[in-house]
């Protein structure tokens, strides 16, 4: 039987838990870092033994509020945390604190990419609670063992409505809120180790439907094209499913990495009862004004913004202003450099050049370089100037500052004797050498091959190391030549 797939529309919602960069827990001064040494981050507090408090990290607080405002949220004034409250091994209190009806953003959107333009991806509310513990299946036979490091960190939970039709919009959406969430610093997105985990929620509809279909939750998806796998997978299978006369379960589903398939985990019979109740051990929090201001001071220029304005104050190329924006740290260093020359074109063309290859080949970042963007400025200048061509400036005079930082461009470019020379007198005779050393290419020339001169002009660039100025070369070449 064929399948008509194109009948079916997909609609996707996803949930992702974002990790954030804190010192230490929510509610305790346990610190929040990742490591390997299970069990070793656990106070009594964390542990949940009886008589323990809980203490509120604002920073957390602090975190969320700058990844709403990040996120165009309207922030709420007035917050409380809920129980969540169910049975697990790695929970030791028994119960999750969230937030149920009051998360503290609300609405919003992330800006993608899609193959039709631009697209808001609308925001249902991004809440904060405490991450559980992990269970450990996996290195005993008979006993599943529990580390409660991870027990208390604060996330973010970022939930969107139901507002994504494609694998490839999800994936979209994943790298831009990754990259939102590296960029303001409140997460470091790793998704392989955990900092950043994400549920896809599925359903299909006949296009022209306006209701929603039931929905699947993948979970397992430890990387931005492992959901945009499942979600592909799981769009096939249901649309099959349908066709073949079958319909779809409500159902949690797990995505198997290995074969790029999904299978069922549970199937949601009822709605699990939560018993959700405002947390009496945690005062209501008040975010005021001022600190809303504060935070939203903290608050970066971001990557949207950052290339819409390469493209049409600096007339940069989307594609270049694309590359240089793309890192936080890039963009700054560009910004930095563009201070200090008006040849946008040429920064751009260096960071993307010779800068990026270098830290490519040297394994390491743009911070660590040490060549600073005066510098570099300094560099393009000299070539504006006709001082140096591009050319010797980035295979010889750039790797040296690099070496020397501490010295002018301009210094090190005499220094080790890279400077062009206008010198009429020391260009004619690298010219007079070369139409020498080339007799019957000269008169080929003379006899109508006028294209040799950028032979000629080659040889005298070789001959003088590069510092033959190009223009006075060319001049002297043809009256020469046409002597
Ligand atoms: P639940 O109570 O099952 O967690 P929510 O209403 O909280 O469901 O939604 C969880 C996520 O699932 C949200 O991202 C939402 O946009 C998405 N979602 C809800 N219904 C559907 C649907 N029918 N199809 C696809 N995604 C959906
Ligand atoms: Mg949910």
């Amino acid at each position: 039987m064929s399948v008509n797939y194109d009948k079916y529309e997909a609609v996707i919602g996803l949930e992702v838990h974002a990790q954030l960069l804190t010192q230490s827990k929510l509610f305790c001064g346990d610190s929040a870092a990742f490591v390997n040494e299970p069990n070793t981050h656990i106070s009594p507090i964390t542990m949940a033994h009886p008589g323990t408090l809980p203490k509120l990290n604002d920073k957390a607080i602090e975190y969320a509020i700058k990844l709403g405002l990040a996120c165009n949220c309207e922030i709420e004034k007035i917050n409380y945390f809920a129980r969540k409250n169910y049975f697990y091994p790695d929970l030791p209190k028994g119960y999750q604190v969230s937030q149920h009806t009051t998360p503290i953003c609300k609405g919003g959107y992330v800006t993608i990419k899609t193959e039709n333009g631009e697209k808001k991806v609308q925001l249902n509310r991004i809440h904060m609670e405490e991450d559980a513990g992990k269970s450990i299946h996996d290195q005993d036979e008979h006993y599943t063992y529990v580390d409660l490091n991870r027990a208390g960190v604060p996330l973010c939970e970022i939930v969107t409505e139901p507002d994504l039709s494609s694998g490839d919009e999800a994936y979209a959406y994943l790298t831009e809120l990754r990259r939102l969430v590296r960029w303001i610093e409140v997460c470091d997105g790793n998704m392989e180790e955990g900092s950043m985990r994400c549920d896809a929620n599925v359903s299909i509809r006949l296009k022209g439907e306006t209701r929603l279909g039931t929905k699947v939750e993948v979970k397992n998806l430890n990387s931005i094209r492992n959901v945009k796998r499942a979600i592909d997978h799981e769009i096939k299978r249901m649309i099959e499913e349908v066709e073949n006369g079958g319909t779809i379960i409500q159902q949690t589903r797990s995505f198997d990495a290995n074969n790029g398939t999904t299978f069922a985990l549970r199937t949601k019979e009822e709605a699990n009862d939560y018993r959700y109740f405002a947390d009496p051990d945690l005062t209501p929090f008040h975010i005021s004004d001022e600190w809303l201001k504060q935070i939203q001071s903290t608050i970066p220029e971001l990557y949207e913004s950052k290339v819409k304005r390469y493209t049409t104050e600096l007339q940069l190329t989307e594609y270049d202003a694309k590359v240089i924006a793309d890192e936080r740290e890039t963009a700054d260093y560009f910004d930095a450099l563009v201070q200090q020359t008006k040849n946008y074109k040429a920064a751009a063309n260096w960071m993307i050049g010779p800068v990026k290859s270098y830290l490519n080949e040297n394994n390491t970042s743009i911070t660590e370089l040490s060549l600073t963007p005066s510098s570099l400025a300094e560099i393009i200048a000299l070539i504006d100037k006709g001082k140096i061509n591009f050319s010797v400036a980035s295979s010889k005079l750039f790797p040296a500052l690099i070496k020397q930082p501490d010295v002018t461009a301009s210094a090190l470019a005499t220094q080790l004797n890279l400077v062009q020379t206008s010198d009429s007198n020391e260009v004619a005779s690298w010219v007079e050498e070369v139409l020498n050393k080339m007799p019957d290419k000269v008169a080929e020339y003379r006899k109508g091959k006028k294209g040799l001169i950028g032979l000629f002009v080659g040889e005298v660039k070789k001959l003088s190391k590069g510092k033959a100025d190009p223009k006075l070369t060319n001049d002297l070449l043809l009256e020469k030549l046409n002597a």
